[in-house]
């Protein structure tokens, strides 16, 4: 089958990978030069399948009041008068019951878990490095109450196959020296041993390579206008390089998608949420992690990818602004400078942002839609590159007729 995938992010590119080894024949279109230059490009860099809870906790009504008005906030709602905004916002406030909240968190871990399995598989079938590192993740807690409830969870999330570890202020610093020096605040962690990191950009651009020598086209510099649908199918797409048809397409415009879909009346309710990340030359200083941390308190990562230490962290929920406002990315900078002093080189910051294409539920969207040869692939909001591996290859199982190691009807377009 000639299959059409809209978007070479890591969820395209793996997708287009997945499909290819299953013997079909693989176009992917992106308006960018090459693979992975949008939100895939500088993120967090963490494979957390132990960070599969959604935003939508619980606790985050409280937390997302706390946070109103304070400009260095971790999460900012920018008051637009889009209706849209504020419809997602009550469907984001819906899914933060708890009932809903386990469910969701539940049915990532399963994908996340399935993804990992399958990037070492990745790793080994198509012979790429991205500077991988396998030593896991730790968050770590300066507030006792929260530390204790992420505590409890852990022996749940053990339970559902993903191991966690609850350690004491030392084994936090066992498991990396590099927070000893100003870790005196720090009352616990919780490590999750088998989670990975590695540059996101750099897989998507390897992937995308090595699949490419297998036989996948990929037409770069093509903007997409619109998705035209005949007699209840999809029958073209319309660029500005002219149309491009195919048997079947693969929606994966990260947060794009939503416009995309709007007029065929497929709507995956993806909202797009500013984040920012900042990375620094390493530049031979011992002060820098090597494990991946997750600093709850402030609501940021580090992974240490090669020489450099990429920071990232903040949502903005500002509409598809990217704009990058240096003083919110200089916050992440400050905390990163006062954790890990002698950790890079901070006069040389290379700051970015992307935006995450986030469903109401913190779920992906994959699976098939009204139209029978068109499949979503998308909304994969904060765990994209998490989920990346598992829903490609999900999605081309299904494609296949295959039944999917995952339960994608969970993941469907029909939940909304
Ligand atoms: C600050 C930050 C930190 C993050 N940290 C992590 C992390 O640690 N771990 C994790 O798992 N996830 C993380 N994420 C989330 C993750 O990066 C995303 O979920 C993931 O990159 C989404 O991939 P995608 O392929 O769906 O979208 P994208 O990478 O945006 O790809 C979509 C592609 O579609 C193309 N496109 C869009 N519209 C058109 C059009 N009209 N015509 C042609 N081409 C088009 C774009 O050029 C782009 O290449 C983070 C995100 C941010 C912003």
């Amino acid at each position: 089958m000639k299959i059409l995938v809209l978007g070479a992010g890591v969820i395209g590119v793996t997708t287009a990978y997945f499909l290819n080894r299953s013997g079909h024949e693989v176009l992917v279109v992106d308006r960018q030069p090459g693979a992975g230059l949008e939100t895939s490009f500088a993120n967090g860099g963490q494979i957390s399948a132990s960070h599969s809870a959604p935003w939508s906790s619980p606790a985050s009504p409280l937390l997302m009041l706390k946070w109103l008005g304070r400009r260095d906030a971790p999460l900012l709602w920018r008051l637009r008068a889009d209706p849209q905004q504020w419809l997602w916002g009550l469907r984001f406030l819906a899914n933060c019951l708890p009932a809903r909240y386990t469910a969701n968190t539940e049915h990532n871990l399963a994908l996340g878990l399935y993804s990992r399995s399958l990037m070492r598989d990745i790793r080994l079938k198509a012979g790429i490095r991205y500077d991988e590192r396998t030593q896991g993740i730790l968050q770590i807690f300066r507030d006792t109450r929260l530390f204790d409830n992420v505590a409890r969870n852990a022996e749940i999330l053990t339970r559902l196959g993903c191991k966690e570890l609850v350690l004491d202020r030392d084994g936090c610093f066992a498991v990396e020296p590099a927070l000893r020096d100003t870790g005196s605040g720090i009352v616990g962690g919780v490590y999750a041993p088998d989670d990975e990191t590695g540059d996101a950009h750099i897989f998507t651009r390897e992937l995308a390579r090595a699949s490419a020598e297998r036989g996948v086209t990929y037409a770069y510099g093509v903007n997409v206008d619109r998705v035209e649908a005949e007699d209840g199918r999809i029958a073209r797409i319309v660029t500005d390089q002219g149309s491009f048809t195919a048997d079947a397409y693969v929606m994966a415009f990260g947060s794009y998608s939503q416009l995309l879909l709007r007029p065929l009346k497929v709507n995956p309710r993806i909202f797009p949420t500013k984040g920012y990340s900042v990375t620094i030359p390493v530049d031979g200083r011992k002060g820098a992690p090597t494990v991946s941390i997750t600093d709850i308190d402030h609501r940021i990562v580090y992974s240490r990818l090669g020489d450099r230490l990429r920071v990232a962290g903040t949502a903005e929920f500002a509409g598809y602004d990217t704009g990058l406002r240096e003083d919110r990315a200089r916050v992440i900078l400050n905390h990163a400078q006062k954790q890990f002093p002698n950790g890079g080189d901070f006069d040389r910051p290379e700051f970015w942002t992307g935006l995450r294409p986030l469903t109401p539920d913190g779920m992906p969207v994959i699976g098939t839609t009204r139209y029978p040869n068109l499949y979503l692939n998308t909304g994969h909001g904060t765990l994209g590159w998490t989920l990346a591996a598992g829903s490609g290859q999900a999605l081309a199982d299904l494609i296949d007729g295959e039944i999917p190691a995952i339960d994608l009807t969970k993941f469907s377009v029909d939940r909304f």
